[in-house]
C-alpha cells in the first residue's frame, strides 16, 4: 500500500490541498508510519446501521493512533464484484481521509466539515447535528442518528479530498502497471 499512498500524496494537487487545508507541515506519511508503530490496523465488527466504513481512533502525536477497519465475516455474495484493482485505488483516497484524522493537526469528521466551509472551499454548509436530532431534541440522539451525523459531515469534506488525491483512472492504471518494477 505504502508506494500508492507515497504516489498519492506526492500529487501537486494532493499535496496543495493537504498545505492549504490540513497545514503545512502535515506529512502524512509520517502518520502513516508512527500509526504502525501505535495502534496499527485494527478490524471490528461492524453495527447493522455502518457502511462498511473506517474508524480512526486517537492521534498520533499523542501515541495512541489506530484505525479500526469493519469487518464482514461472510464471503462476498457471489454476485457482487469488485476488483482488487478498484479497490486498491478507493484504499488509498480512504488511507489519506483516515490519516488526516490522526495527525495532529486533523480532527473529526464534523470539525474537518466546518473548517473546509468556513474557508470557503464548500459553498454549501455542512451537516449540523441538530438537524439530525428528532424535533431538536439533542437528548433524542440515538447511536444511528449520530452515526449518520458523521457519515454526512465524512462525505462532505471527503468529495474535495478525492478530487484532490484520488488516482484518477490513467494514473492508477500506470502505478498499478509499474508496481513492483520500480526499483
Ligand atoms: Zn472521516
Amino acid at each position: 500500500m505504502q508506494p500508492f499512498l507515497k504516489k498519492a500524496l506526492d500529487k501537486e494537487s494532493c499535496k496543495k490541498f493537504i498545505q492549504k487545508n490540513i497545514s503545512e507541515t502535515t506529512n502524512i506519511l509520517d502518520d502513516f508510519d508512527k500509526l504502525k508503530d501505535q495502534g496499527g490496523f485494527v478490524l471490528a465488527p461492524r453495527k447493522s446501521y455502518e457502511n462498511y466504513t473506517v474508524y480512526a481512533v486517537g492521534r498520533t502525536n499523542s501515541g495512541n493512533a489506530k484505525l479500526l477497519f469493519n469487518y464482514n465475516p461472510n464471503p462476498f455474495p457471489a454476485k457482487s464484484f469488485i476488483s482488487a484493482y478498484v479497490a486498491t485505488r478507493v484504499l488509498v483516497s480512504t488511507l489519506i481521509h483516515e490519516l488526516i484524522h490522526l495527525t495532529k493537526d486533523g480532527g473529526s469528521d464534523w470539525e474537518l466539515a466546518e473548517r473546509f466551509y468556513k474557508s470557503g472551499l464548500d459553498k454549501k454548509p455542512p451537516p449540523k447535528i441538530e438537524d439530525y436530532a428528532p424535533g431538536g431534541d439533542k437528548s433524542k440522539l440515538t447511536p444511528e442518528l449520530i452515526y449518520k451525523f458523521a457519515a454526512d459531515s465524512s462525505s462532505y469534506w471527503d468529495k474535495h479530498l478525492d478530487s484532490a488525491c484520488l488516482p484518477t483512472d490513467e494514473e492508477f492504471k500506470q502505478w498499478w502497471q509499474n508496481w513492483g518494477l520500480e526499483k
